[in-house]
């Protein structure tokens, strides 16, 4: 260093032109990569701009629904107005997923963003994405721990995500989880059923030609290899969420399964698998044998086999006796329609059992509705229509909510309504 005013350079050892030298050659370097990146970030940039004021906008000025969404679950939700505001069912579908996925297993997230149909819309990385790879229904970015769901996503998507980042959660725990697992999906000879590395570039690719996996994603071919489906067979972690998303929106599927001579074993031991790894819930296969037992109870329309029907309402009672879990409402459900086909005329019976539909800890919208129609056609029948016809307010309340993105649908309900009617106790 030398004093500022001594704009001569000290005269030195012969060393001193040398490190001015490189220190000239470093700032060259700075330059021309700075220079060959500005257009890149320039171009990154514009591509992200409408994405970036789109949330820059909803940061300043949130709606109620992103309010309400954040105070509820602790991290935003971030899209367009058009698919969250103007779309309040996403809000409500999320919202129950979330819920339902809570109550099996704690997690939590940076965000969950709803990717907008229209390709300008969306942010630069997409945008780069679309010219390389076939676009997802939705993502998971362990780096940033947020979920991306398309604008057209459903539960199954929703539950599939959220298994991923649970997943995250549990390999920091039990690192060697996905390779525990990958040893289900082998072969006689233990070579591996899933995806080779250019086989799943290839799947994902846009141009290059999928004729060559074509016969390896077959369904049925990969249904009896163990797969949930032929997005399963890509990768372990795939299978895992897929497994994980099928069993909460379709249990029916997994019925097969009880029987120890049918059901495919490996389906079976990937089911086995996630309910120790905490992604299902420990009473999964019990729910799914109590399932199997109701469908046995119908063996044709308005049909009900009477000794079935007793064995379905004992289990039931046993099932629902070790606490209400996230299917106590199906099952509530389940017993009215029984009550309804052994005892046609006890109204009572089957209004007792209804309303219990209605105060469970999960309420699920298609559950709770029917439940709510169930009333009201119950009450008319017994000749109590002021009751009736408030049931039938009630529903038409519940599907108001579910349309506007109520967050709290899935815990409270149209419970309030019914409570300030005198229906129900607070
Ligand atoms: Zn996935």
């Amino acid at each position: 260093m030398w004093p500022f005013w001594n704009r001569k350079r000290p005269v030195g050892p012969a060393i001193q032109p040398k490190m001015y030298v490189r220190k000239k050659q470093r700032i060259s370097l700075k330059v021309v990569l700075g220079v060959a990146l500005m257009p890149i970030s320039l171009g990154y940039c514009l591509l992200d701009a409408p994405r970036f004021y789109n949330d820059l906008k909803h940061k300043l000025s949130p709606s109620t629904q992103r309010v309400e969404f954040l105070e509820k679950f602790g991290y935003p939700i971030k899209g367009w107005t058009d698919d969250i505001e103007d779309k309040g069912k996403n809000i409500s579908i999320l919202a129950e997923v979330i819920h339902r996925e809570q109550m099996e297993r704690p997690f939590s997230l940076n965000s969950i963003r709803i990717r907008p149909e229209s390709i300008m819309l969306q942010g630069a990385i997409e945008k780069g994405n679309l010219l390389v790879k076939e676009q997802n229904g939705g993502t998971y970015t362990k780096s940033t721990d947020n979920i991306m769901l398309s604008h057209n996503f459903g539960w199954s998507v929703a539950h599939h995500e959220i298994a991923h980042d649970k997943i995250a959660d549990i390999l920091k725990e039990r690192p060697g989880l996905l390779e525990e697992y990958a040893k289900i999906g082998v072969d006689k000879e233990g070579k591996s059923l899933y995806l080779t590395s250019d086989e799943r570039d290839i799947f994902w690719s846009r141009w290059r030609d999928k004729s060559t996996i074509e016969h390896k994603l077959d369904p049925e071919l990969c249904y009896e290899l163990g797969f949930v489906s032929s997005y399963a067979r890509t990768k372990p972690e795939e299978d895992l969420a897929e497994v994980c998303a099928y069993a909460k929106v379709n249990p029916d599927s997994f019925i097969a399964l009880l029987d120890p001579n049918k059901g495919h074993k490996k389906v079976k031991s990937k089911i086995a698998f996630a309910i120790d790894a905490g992604l299902l819930s420990k009473r999964y296969m019990e729910y799914v044998a109590l399932k199997n037992v109701y469908n046995q109870s119908f063996p044709g329309k308005n049909s009900i086999d009477s000794r079935k029907a007793q064995v379905f309402m004992q289990m039931s009672e046993r099932y629902l006796a070790s606490g209400e879990d996230e299917y106590a409402g199906h099952i509530h459900s389940f017993r009215a329609m029984v009550t309804k086909l052994l005892h046609p005329h006890d109204y009572n019976l089957r209004y007792t059992e209804l309303l219990k539909v209605l105060d469970v800890p999960f309420k699920q919208m298609t559950v709770y509705q029917s439940a709510m129609r169930g009333l009201a056609e119950t009450c008319s029948k017994a000749g109590a229509t002021k009751r009736a016809s408030v049931f039938r307010e009630a529903s038409i309340l519940h599907e108001k909510r579910w349309k506007a993105g109520d967050v709290n649908l899935s815990y409270d309900g149209v419970n309030d309504f019914l409570v300030e009617k005198g229906i129900l106790k607070k």
